[in-house]
Protein backbone atom coordinates (compact mmCIF):
# COMPACT_ATOMS: atom_id res chain seq x y z
CA UNK A 1 0.00 0.00 0.00
CA UNK A 2 0.85 3.69 -0.63
CA UNK A 3 1.61 5.32 2.62
CA UNK A 4 0.33 8.58 1.31
CA UNK A 5 -2.65 7.30 0.24
CA UNK A 6 -5.67 9.15 1.10
CA UNK A 7 -8.30 7.15 3.34
CA UNK A 8 -11.68 8.45 4.32
CA UNK A 9 -14.57 6.85 5.47
CA UNK A 10 -18.23 6.97 6.90
CA UNK A 11 -19.20 5.23 10.35
CA UNK A 12 -23.12 5.85 10.52
CA UNK A 13 -24.50 4.12 13.93
CA UNK A 14 -27.10 1.52 12.40
CA UNK A 15 -29.98 2.74 14.60
CA UNK A 16 -32.49 4.58 11.93
CA UNK A 17 -33.16 5.81 8.76
CA UNK A 18 -30.27 6.84 6.76
CA UNK A 19 -30.57 10.68 7.54
CA UNK A 20 -29.61 13.16 5.34
CA UNK A 21 -26.67 14.11 7.31
CA UNK A 22 -25.22 10.87 7.06
CA UNK A 23 -25.51 11.03 3.14
CA UNK A 24 -24.08 14.47 2.95
CA UNK A 25 -21.02 13.59 5.33
CA UNK A 26 -20.66 10.07 3.17
CA UNK A 27 -20.64 11.87 0.06
CA UNK A 28 -17.79 14.99 1.08
CA UNK A 29 -15.92 12.14 2.37
CA UNK A 30 -16.50 10.31 -1.17
CA UNK A 31 -15.93 13.36 -3.41
CA UNK A 32 -12.97 14.17 -1.53
CA UNK A 33 -11.01 10.05 -1.71
CA UNK A 34 -12.49 9.74 -4.99
CA UNK A 35 -10.51 12.82 -6.50
CA UNK A 36 -7.36 11.85 -4.88
CA UNK A 37 -6.44 8.54 -5.29
CA UNK A 38 -7.70 7.89 -2.73
CA UNK A 39 -9.92 5.20 -0.37
CA UNK A 40 -13.36 5.13 0.41
CA UNK A 41 -14.29 3.06 3.27
CA UNK A 42 -17.67 1.90 5.21
CA UNK A 43 -17.69 0.99 9.07
CA UNK A 44 -21.33 0.06 10.75
CA UNK A 45 -20.63 1.49 14.03
CA UNK A 46 -22.95 -1.34 15.73
CA UNK A 47 -21.05 -2.55 19.20
CA UNK A 48 -24.00 -0.54 21.04
CA UNK A 49 -26.13 -3.83 20.56
CA UNK A 50 -28.99 -2.81 22.00
CA UNK A 51 -29.51 0.09 19.79
CA UNK A 52 -28.28 -1.68 16.51
CA UNK A 53 -30.75 -3.57 14.10
CA UNK A 54 -29.78 -5.33 10.49
CA UNK A 55 -32.49 -3.01 9.24
CA UNK A 56 -31.08 0.19 9.95
CA UNK A 57 -27.86 -1.25 8.57
CA UNK A 58 -29.61 -2.59 5.61
CA UNK A 59 -31.19 0.96 5.42
CA UNK A 60 -27.94 3.05 5.28
CA UNK A 61 -26.86 0.41 2.25
CA UNK A 62 -29.72 0.89 0.48
CA UNK A 63 -29.14 4.51 0.79
CA UNK A 64 -25.51 4.72 -0.39
CA UNK A 65 -26.38 2.10 -3.54
CA UNK A 66 -29.06 4.66 -4.17
CA UNK A 67 -26.49 7.84 -3.85
CA UNK A 68 -24.37 5.82 -6.27
CA UNK A 69 -21.62 5.47 -3.11
CA UNK A 70 -19.28 3.04 -3.52
CA UNK A 71 -17.30 1.97 -1.37
CA UNK A 72 -13.69 0.57 -1.10
CA UNK A 73 -13.63 -3.40 -0.07
CA UNK A 74 -16.07 -5.04 2.54
CA UNK A 75 -18.35 -2.87 4.95
CA UNK A 76 -16.47 -3.02 7.99
CA UNK A 77 -18.34 -4.00 11.28
CA UNK A 78 -17.14 -2.35 14.37
CA UNK A 79 -18.57 -4.85 16.81
CA UNK A 80 -16.86 -7.76 15.28
CA UNK A 81 -13.48 -5.64 16.05
CA UNK A 82 -14.28 -5.55 19.92
CA UNK A 83 -11.67 -8.29 20.52
CA UNK A 84 -8.82 -5.59 19.17
CA UNK A 85 -10.48 -2.59 20.88
CA UNK A 86 -9.96 -4.50 24.27
CA UNK A 87 -6.36 -5.58 23.00
CA UNK A 88 -5.50 -1.77 22.48
CA UNK A 89 -7.10 -1.22 26.02
CA UNK A 90 -4.71 -3.94 27.83
CA UNK A 91 -1.75 -2.50 25.81
CA UNK A 92 -2.07 0.69 27.09
CA UNK A 93 -2.42 -0.27 30.84
CA UNK A 94 0.41 -2.13 30.09
CA UNK A 95 2.50 0.74 28.91
CA UNK A 96 0.98 2.99 31.90
CA UNK A 97 -1.06 4.98 29.34
CA UNK A 98 -4.17 3.72 31.13
CA UNK A 99 -5.11 2.31 34.53
CA UNK A 100 -7.71 -0.29 36.12
CA UNK A 101 -10.38 2.24 37.94
CA UNK A 102 -12.56 0.06 40.34
CA UNK A 103 -14.64 3.03 41.59
CA UNK A 104 -18.45 1.68 41.26
CA UNK A 105 -21.08 3.56 39.24
CA UNK A 106 -23.19 4.54 42.75
CA UNK A 107 -20.03 5.88 43.83
CA UNK A 108 -19.48 7.89 41.19
CA UNK A 109 -22.97 8.92 41.00
CA UNK A 110 -22.63 9.78 44.78
CA UNK A 111 -19.87 11.58 43.91
CA UNK A 112 -21.33 13.63 41.24
CA UNK A 113 -24.29 14.20 43.34
CA UNK A 114 -22.86 15.43 46.33
CA UNK A 115 -20.57 17.96 43.70
CA UNK A 116 -23.90 19.20 42.39
CA UNK A 117 -25.51 20.15 45.73
CA UNK A 118 -22.25 22.14 46.53
CA UNK A 119 -21.71 23.65 43.44
CA UNK A 120 -18.48 22.07 42.44
CA UNK A 121 -17.26 20.69 39.54
CA UNK A 122 -18.98 17.33 38.56
CA UNK A 123 -15.84 15.94 36.90
CA UNK A 124 -15.12 13.11 38.44
CA UNK A 125 -11.04 12.48 39.05
CA UNK A 126 -10.54 8.51 40.52
CA UNK A 127 -8.39 8.38 43.31
CA UNK A 128 -7.06 5.38 41.56
CA UNK A 129 -5.43 6.64 38.83
CA UNK A 130 -2.05 6.80 41.63
CA UNK A 131 -3.05 3.54 43.56
CA UNK A 132 -0.28 0.94 43.86
CA UNK A 133 -1.40 -2.07 41.87
CA UNK A 134 -0.86 -4.00 45.21
CA UNK A 135 -3.48 -1.90 46.96
CA UNK A 136 -6.16 -3.37 44.09
CA UNK A 137 -8.85 -5.12 44.98
CA UNK A 138 -10.33 -8.38 43.27
CA UNK A 139 -13.15 -6.56 42.18
CA UNK A 140 -14.40 -5.49 38.58
CA UNK A 141 -13.00 -2.35 36.80
CA UNK A 142 -12.87 0.02 34.58
CA UNK A 143 -9.62 0.67 32.08
CA UNK A 144 -9.23 4.78 32.27
CA UNK A 145 -7.33 6.71 29.93
CA UNK A 146 -4.36 8.64 31.82
CA UNK A 147 -5.08 11.70 30.54
CA UNK A 148 -2.89 14.80 30.27
CA UNK A 149 -3.94 16.93 33.47
CA UNK A 150 -2.33 20.17 32.57
CA UNK A 151 -2.28 22.17 29.88
CA UNK A 152 -4.30 22.21 26.27
CA UNK A 153 -5.50 19.07 23.90
CA UNK A 154 -5.48 21.43 20.64
CA UNK A 155 -7.20 20.38 17.32
CA UNK A 156 -6.51 21.78 14.34
CA UNK A 157 -9.34 21.54 12.24
CA UNK A 158 -9.80 21.91 8.56
CA UNK A 159 -13.15 23.16 9.15
CA UNK A 160 -13.55 25.04 12.74
CA UNK A 161 -9.48 25.93 12.93
CA UNK A 162 -7.54 25.86 16.02
CA UNK A 163 -10.19 24.47 18.33
CA UNK A 164 -8.55 24.39 22.06
CA UNK A 165 -9.63 22.49 25.23
CA UNK A 166 -8.49 22.43 28.36
CA UNK A 167 -7.25 19.68 29.87
CA UNK A 168 -8.40 20.04 33.12
CA UNK A 169 -12.06 20.09 31.80
CA UNK A 170 -11.50 16.93 30.23
CA UNK A 171 -11.78 13.48 32.79
CA UNK A 172 -9.74 10.13 32.41
CA UNK A 173 -12.65 8.98 30.01
CA UNK A 174 -13.62 4.92 30.04
CA UNK A 175 -11.72 2.99 27.57
CA UNK A 176 -12.97 -0.36 28.40
CA UNK A 177 -16.22 -1.21 30.44
CA UNK A 178 -16.51 -3.58 33.25
CA UNK A 179 -18.16 -6.40 31.14
CA UNK A 180 -15.10 -6.06 29.07
CA UNK A 181 -16.47 -3.84 25.88
CA UNK A 182 -15.07 -0.57 23.83
CA UNK A 183 -16.17 2.59 25.14
CA UNK A 184 -17.27 4.73 21.32
CA UNK A 185 -14.00 6.64 21.97
CA UNK A 186 -11.85 3.90 21.72
CA UNK A 187 -13.59 1.97 19.15
CA UNK A 188 -13.68 5.41 16.87
CA UNK A 189 -10.00 5.52 17.46
CA UNK A 190 -8.53 2.06 17.16
CA UNK A 191 -10.82 0.89 14.23
CA UNK A 192 -9.70 4.78 12.02
CA UNK A 193 -6.44 4.33 12.97
CA UNK A 194 -6.40 -0.07 11.82
CA UNK A 195 -8.58 0.78 9.15
CA UNK A 196 -5.54 3.90 7.89
CA UNK A 197 -7.77 6.61 7.95
CA UNK A 198 -5.68 10.08 7.23
CA UNK A 199 -9.06 11.84 6.77
CA UNK A 200 -11.90 12.01 9.56
CA UNK A 201 -14.42 13.95 7.96
CA UNK A 202 -17.85 14.10 9.97
CA UNK A 203 -20.28 16.09 11.64
CA UNK A 204 -19.51 18.99 14.26
CA UNK A 205 -21.26 17.30 16.72
CA UNK A 206 -18.09 15.03 17.16
CA UNK A 207 -16.06 18.10 17.69
CA UNK A 208 -15.84 17.33 21.47
CA UNK A 209 -15.51 13.82 20.40
CA UNK A 210 -12.08 15.07 18.67
CA UNK A 211 -10.29 16.10 21.67
CA UNK A 212 -10.86 12.89 23.92
CA UNK A 213 -9.87 10.93 20.78
CA UNK A 214 -6.78 12.77 19.77
CA UNK A 215 -5.88 11.96 23.72
CA UNK A 216 -6.22 8.31 22.83
CA UNK A 217 -3.78 8.94 19.68
CA UNK A 218 -1.27 10.69 21.27
CA UNK A 219 -0.74 7.94 23.84
CA UNK A 220 -0.82 5.56 21.93
CA UNK A 221 1.71 7.17 19.89
CA UNK A 222 -0.40 6.89 16.32
CA UNK A 223 -0.27 9.74 13.87
CA UNK A 224 -3.98 11.35 14.05
CA UNK A 225 -5.86 12.16 11.20
CA UNK A 226 -6.83 15.21 9.82
CA UNK A 227 -9.98 16.47 11.75
CA UNK A 228 -12.79 18.28 9.66
CA UNK A 229 -16.33 19.38 11.19
CA UNK A 230 -18.75 20.15 8.90
CA UNK A 231 -21.33 22.23 10.51
CA UNK A 232 -24.94 19.94 11.11
CA UNK A 233 -27.57 20.47 8.29
CA UNK A 234 -30.54 22.55 9.71
CA UNK A 235 -34.47 22.60 8.43
CA UNK A 236 -35.70 25.04 6.07
CA UNK A 237 -36.58 27.88 9.03
CA UNK A 238 -32.94 27.72 10.06
CA UNK A 239 -33.49 25.55 13.06
CA UNK A 240 -32.22 22.06 13.92
CA UNK A 241 -33.59 19.72 11.15
CA UNK A 242 -36.25 17.96 12.47
CA UNK A 243 -39.37 15.97 10.87
CA UNK A 244 -41.00 18.86 11.31
CA UNK A 245 -38.92 21.33 9.19
CA UNK A 246 -38.03 19.07 6.41
CA UNK A 247 -37.06 16.00 4.61
CA UNK A 248 -34.72 14.08 7.40
CA UNK A 249 -34.18 10.15 5.70
CA UNK A 250 -32.44 10.54 2.63
CA UNK A 251 -34.74 7.81 1.09
CA UNK A 252 -37.73 10.45 1.57
CA UNK A 253 -36.24 12.21 -1.47
CA UNK A 254 -35.49 9.29 -3.82
CA UNK A 255 -39.93 8.26 -3.03
CA UNK A 256 -40.03 12.18 -4.30
CA UNK A 257 -38.47 11.07 -7.63
CA UNK A 258 -35.51 12.94 -7.07
CA UNK A 259 -32.96 11.92 -9.52
CA UNK A 260 -29.46 10.38 -7.31
CA UNK A 261 -27.40 12.48 -9.43
CA UNK A 262 -29.19 15.93 -8.80
CA UNK A 263 -29.21 14.37 -5.11
CA UNK A 264 -25.60 14.63 -5.06
CA UNK A 265 -25.38 17.90 -6.62
CA UNK A 266 -27.84 19.33 -3.89
CA UNK A 267 -26.07 17.34 -1.56
CA UNK A 268 -22.66 18.67 -2.31
CA UNK A 269 -23.95 21.66 -1.47
CA UNK A 270 -25.07 21.96 1.99
CA UNK A 271 -22.13 23.32 3.25
CA UNK A 272 -19.73 23.37 0.51
CA UNK A 273 -19.62 25.76 -2.40
CA UNK A 274 -17.47 26.20 -5.24
CA UNK A 275 -17.64 29.65 -6.33
CA UNK A 276 -20.98 30.16 -7.39
CA UNK A 277 -21.29 27.06 -9.06
CA UNK A 278 -24.51 25.30 -8.59
CA UNK A 279 -25.03 22.82 -11.26
CA UNK A 280 -22.30 20.29 -12.03
CA UNK A 281 -21.51 17.02 -13.15
CA UNK A 282 -20.16 14.16 -10.65
CA UNK A 283 -17.15 14.73 -12.22
CA UNK A 284 -16.52 18.29 -11.68
CA UNK A 285 -17.72 17.76 -7.81
CA UNK A 286 -14.79 14.94 -7.60
CA UNK A 287 -12.08 17.45 -9.50
CA UNK A 288 -13.31 20.22 -7.30
CA UNK A 289 -14.03 19.37 -4.03
CA UNK A 290 -11.62 20.05 -1.36
CA UNK A 291 -12.35 20.91 2.56
CA UNK A 292 -11.59 24.96 2.28
CA UNK A 293 -14.75 25.04 0.47
CA UNK A 294 -16.28 23.48 3.64
CA UNK A 295 -18.43 26.39 5.28
CA UNK A 296 -18.23 27.16 9.10
CA UNK A 297 -22.25 28.32 9.07
CA UNK A 298 -24.96 25.93 9.24
CA UNK A 299 -26.46 24.59 5.90
CA UNK A 300 -29.78 24.59 5.34
CA UNK A 301 -32.21 22.66 3.30
CA UNK A 302 -33.62 24.44 0.43
CA UNK A 303 -36.09 22.30 -1.58
CA UNK A 304 -36.49 25.21 -4.53
CA UNK A 305 -32.70 24.69 -5.46
CA UNK A 306 -32.80 21.35 -5.15
CA UNK A 307 -36.33 21.59 -7.56
CA UNK A 308 -33.97 23.68 -9.74
CA UNK A 309 -31.20 21.47 -9.28
CA UNK A 310 -33.26 18.46 -10.48
CA UNK A 311 -34.42 20.10 -13.58
N1 LIG B 1 -20.91 6.60 14.55
C1 LIG B 1 -20.90 8.02 14.58
C2 LIG B 1 -22.25 8.56 14.18
O1 LIG B 1 -23.06 7.85 13.65
C3 LIG B 1 -19.85 8.62 13.66
C4 LIG B 1 -18.47 8.46 14.18
C5 LIG B 1 -17.43 9.21 13.37
O2 LIG B 1 -17.70 9.62 12.23
O3 LIG B 1 -16.32 9.35 13.88
O4 LIG B 1 -22.55 9.71 14.40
Amino acid sequence: TNSSQIVTRIAPSPTGIMHIGTARTALFNWLYARGRGGKFLLRIEDTDRARSTPEATEAILEGMRWLGLDWDGEAVSQFARVPRHAEVAHEMLAKGHAYKCFASQDEIEAFREAARAEGRSTLYLSPWRDADPASHPDAPFVIRLRAPRDGETVIEDAVQGRVIFRNDQLDDMVLLRSDGTPTYMLAVVVDDHDMGVTHAIRGDDHLNNAARQAQIYRAMGWAEPVWAHIPLIHGEDGKKLSKRNGATGVMEYAEMGIPAAAMRNYLARLGWSHGDDELFTDAQAIEWFDLPGIGRAPARLDMKKLENVAG
